[in-house]
C-alpha cells in the first residue's frame, strides 16, 4: 500500500512538473514562470537587498509553486512591461498593473487581485486641499502609469512631468520642484514616511483594481493563473503575504 501510495505521488508530481512544460501550460519555458516587472514599487515589488521582495513577489512565487514552476522575476521599466509579455519574453506581467480598457487591447488580464486608487501626495502647507486645486499646478507621475495617463488627459502634457520612478516624483515634490504627485496609494504611504513634509489628499483621484498581464489568447495560462489565485484567496494565502506587507488601519 505504502509503495503504491509513493507512486502515485511521484506520479502527480511529474504531472505537475509536465504541467509547465511549453505545451502544457503555455509557458515560454518549460519549468519557468518568468515574471516581467519594475521593482520600484513598494509593497509590491522592489529590492531588499540582491531579492526582489513584496506583495506580487510573493503571490507569483506561490502561484510558481502551484504550477510546479520556478519563477524568475524580470525587472524591467514600467512601459516595457507589456511588450515584454506581448512577445512572448515574460509569461506574466505583474506589477500593481492596473486593469484598463486600451491595455486590455493588447494582453489578457487574470482576475483581479487587489483594489487600489490613485492618490494626490502635496506638500504640507502647500494650500491644494482638492482636486479641484490641482489646475493650472505642475504634477509628478511615474511614466506609463495610470496616474500619468489620466492626469495627462485631464491637465494636459504641459502640466506633467514624468519621471521613470514613483520614488523620483516624490523626491522632486519634496525638492519643491513640482507641487504634487499622482501615485497609487500604498506606494504613496511608503514614499511620504520616506520624504518629510509630505501628506497625502483624502479624496482619490481614481479606483482601480490590479490584475495580472498575461499574453492575449493563452487561455491554458490564464485559466492556470486564475485556477492558483482563486485557491490563494480561498485558503487566505494571499491575504496573509498581504497582511505580511501592508498593515491595517
Ligand atoms: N497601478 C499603476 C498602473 O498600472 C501603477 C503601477 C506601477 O507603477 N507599478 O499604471
Amino acid at each position: 500500500m505504502k509503495k503504491l501510495i509513493t507512486l502515485i505521488t511521484c506520479a502527480a508530481m511529474i504531472m505537475c512538473l509536465a504541467g509547465c512544460g511549453k505545451t502544457a501550460s503555455g509557458t515560454a519555458q518549460a519549468g519557468v514562470l518568468v515574471m516581467a516587472t519594475n521593482a520600484e514599487f513598494p509593497p509590491y515589488e522592489y529590492h531588499e537587498g540582491s531579492a526582489i521582495v513584496g506583495i506580487d513577489a510573493e503571490i507569483a512565487a506561490a502561484i510558481a509553486e502551484k504550477m510546479g514552476c520556478e519563477l524568475q522575476i524580470e525587472d524591467i521599466a514600467f512601459d516595457a512591461i507589456i511588450p515584454e509579455v506581448t512577445s512572448g519574453k515574460a509569461d506574466i506581467g505583474m506589477a500593481g498593473m492596473t486593469v484598463t480598457e486600451e491595455r486590455m487591447e493588447n494582453v489578457d488580464f487574470s482576475t483581479t487581485y487587489a483594489i487600489a486608487r490613485q492618490v494626490v501626495i502635496v506638500a504640507e502647507g502647500s494650500g491644494i486641499t482638492s482636486l479641484a486645486d490641482l489646475e493650472g499646478k505642475t504634477i509628478g507621475v511615474q511614466q506609463g502609469t495610470t496616474g500619468d495617463i489620466y492626469a495627462s488627459e485631464e491637465f494636459g502634457d504641459d502640466h506633467i512631468e514624468r519621471y521613470a520612478k514613483g520614488m523620483e516624483a516624490v523626491q522632486a515634490l519634496s525638492q519643491g520642484k513640482i507641487d504634487a504627485v499622482i501615485i497609487d496609494n500604498e506606494p504613496a504611504k511608503v514614499f511620504i514616511t520616506e520624504n518629510e513634509g509630505l501628506i497625502i489628499l483624502d479624496e482619490a483621484y481614481a479606483d482601480e483594481e490590479y490584475a495580472i498581464a498575461i499574453k492575449k489568447g493563452n487561455t491554458v495560462l490564464l485559466d492556470q493563473i486564475n485556477k492558483a489565485l482563486e485557491e490563494l484567496k480561498a485558503d487566505g494565502t494571499l491575504d496573509a503575504i498581504v497582511a505580511k506587507y501592508i498593515s491595517a488601519e
